[in-house]
């Protein structure tokens, strides 16, 4: 059997500029977000892919991410058998039509967490998830590696990807998932700053049926999973820019079914995000911060 490999693509960065521009421009910024400045990219720009590329290590594991941003989610606390299922990539014609139905029949929630330019490109599903009472969230713009934008770039690709949902006829989102799972703590800074809580996952369904035939892939999914669990699929096929090989994700689509099945018959309720925060006891929307009301 091929070993399993951890979902998202390893970056090929190996530049290597001077050290001192990342010490610099990376603690400024920081200093400046802890001390609630109002706009956490203002003029930090300078210099800084060159610093990013300098320390860039891919956050490829659980661990790494939680490094980076420690106030982000990857599974709650709570005696509720429940476990939130998230579709990721989508809108797309060709899969997510499927897994409305499949949620349907099993009458589950998720959490989809789509890419603006495909939101754009098929408001009809992304409109058929909505009414379906499905979680609309945040995957950016057009499925970028974060870390490697300076902190302008960075906000425009996780505002712009609101915009376009909303744009798309949804409402705004406040949940965010970084691309491809990579991340940093200035993702993390922009993230909070723009009052989007960060949503990772602790199992992912690829990283198992794309490595596995569906049963066997299913029986790992399920021992990876306990209440509180946050489950990732991908319901999208084109994550780049118009015109990149579409991703098959028929291997998804054969073992969603077999795991729905599954976790239904273990007592879990199949839930969007939301529900789970809720379950745990969290505020479904970002977390608080002093000053705000409520
Ligand atoms: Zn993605």
């Amino acid at each position: 059997m091929a070993p399993l490999v951890t979902l998202g693509e390893p970056c090929c960065c190996s530049a290597a500029p001077p050290a001192s521009a990342s010490r610099i421009t990376r603690r400024a910024l920081l200093r400046r977000a802890a001390a609630g400045a109002a706009c956490v990219v203002a003029g930090a720009a300078g210099g800084w892919e060159l610093a990013q590329r300098a320390r860039h290590v891919p956050t490829l594991t659980e661990a790494a991410r939680l490094r980076a941003q420690p106030d982000a989610i990857f599974r709650v606390t709570t005696r509720h058998r429940m476990v939130a299922l998230t579709f990721d990539d989508g809108p797309d014609p060709t899969y997510t039509p499927d897994v409305l139905a499949l949620l349907a029949r099993h009458q589950a929630r998720a959490t989809f967490f789509c890419i603006g330019v495909n939101a754009l490109a098929h408001r009809d599903v992304l409109a058929a998830a909505a009414a379906a009472g499905h979680q609309i969230a945040n995957h950016t713009l057009d499925h970028p590696n974060l870390e490697l934008l300076d902190p302008l770039d960075q906000t425009a690709e996780i505002e712009g990807g609101s915009k376009a949902i909303v744009d798309a006829g949804s409402a705004r989102p406040d949940l965010f998932r970084p691309p491809m799972g990579l991340t940093d703590d200035v993702v993390g800074v922009v993230a909070d700053t723009l009052r989007y809580r960060t949503v990772f996952w602790d199992a992912c369904v690829e990283h198992f049926v794309d490595h596995m035939d569906a049963q066997p892939a299913v029986d790992a999914i399920a021992r990876r999973v306990g209440p509180g669990s946050i489950i990732l699929a991908h319901d999208g096929g084109h994550v780049f820019a118009a015109g990149s090989p579409a991703i098959d994700r028929s291997k998804t689509m054969r073992a969603l079914p077999l795991l729905l099945d599954r976790l239904q018959a273990e007592g879990y309720a199949l839930v969007d995000v939301a529900t789970l925060l809720s379950a745990a006891g969290l505020r479904p929307g970002p977390p608080r911060r002093v000053g705000d009301a409520g």
